[in-house]
């Protein structure tokens, strides 16, 4: 081996669990750092939900029935699940296992309830909230979609509320103010994360770190 070639990397990847309420902007800013950043994938749930249109199966989401879901739950497939806004969602081991084991970092888009039983399962799991600047700017955000009549406005704000009582569980918050600079942050943070000596140390193993 040349001088100066490093050995070959045999690292985990890291997965980084994301909440925020509806309208923080989750979705475009993590399909930003996607693109950004190649060592980065993103964990493919499973729901109950109907598709939206543009979402692809496999690539968005495994949509499955309830009754395929509920099997799932009883194989003890899944990581964590909740039931989010009478749909299912789960995050299931081969999502999280597969990606990792290949040193791709992985981002898990979950709900709150999902992201509290993966913090209790305690697997080195990075806990980011995104949150909007204020509930001002998220109650506008959530009316200028225009699709949500003015209760549903309400119930999204009011389970708004609920999510961020959470915020505490998390280690980083990032705050949408400026959809780049979210993006730059959530790329800082995942930098950050590979960079901590119990990461970098393993891969270097030639060197005596006493
Ligand atoms: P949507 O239906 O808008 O795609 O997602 C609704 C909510 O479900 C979002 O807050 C999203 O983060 C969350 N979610 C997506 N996948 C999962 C999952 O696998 N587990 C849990 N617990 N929540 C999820």
């Amino acid at each position: 081996m040349s001088e100066g070639v490093p050995l070959k990397p045999v690292r985990q990847g890291i997965p980084f669990v994301i909440s925020g309420p509806s309208g923080a902007g989750k979705t475009s800013i993590l399909r930003r750092v996607l693109e950004c950043d190649p060592g980065v994938r993103f964990s493919v749930s499973h729901t109950t939900r109907a598709p939206r249109s543009g979402e692809i199966e496999g690539q968005d989401y495994f949509f499955v029935a309830e009754e395929r879901f509920r099997q799932l739950v009883d194989q003890d497939a899944f990581l964590e699940w909740a039931d989010y806004q009478d749909n299912l969602y789960g995050t299931s081991r081969e999502a999280v296992a597969g990606p990792t084991r290949e040193g791709f970092d992985l981002i898990l888009e979950v709900e709150v309830q999902g992201a509290r039983q993966l913090r209790e399962r305690g697997r080195g799991a990075v806990f980011v909230f995104l949150i909007p600047p204020s509930m001002d700017v998220l109650e506008q955000r959530l009316r200028s979609r225009g699709s949500d009549d003015e209760d549903v406005v309400r119930k999204r704000l009011e389970r708004a509320r609920e999510e961020l009582r959470e915020i505490h569980g998390y280690r980083y918050v990032v705050v949408n103010a400026d959809m780049e600079q979210a993006v730059r942050d959530f790329l800082h943070i995942i930098a950050a994360c590979r960079l901590e000596r119990e990461k970098v140390l393993p891969l270097w193993s030639d060197m005596d770190f006493g």
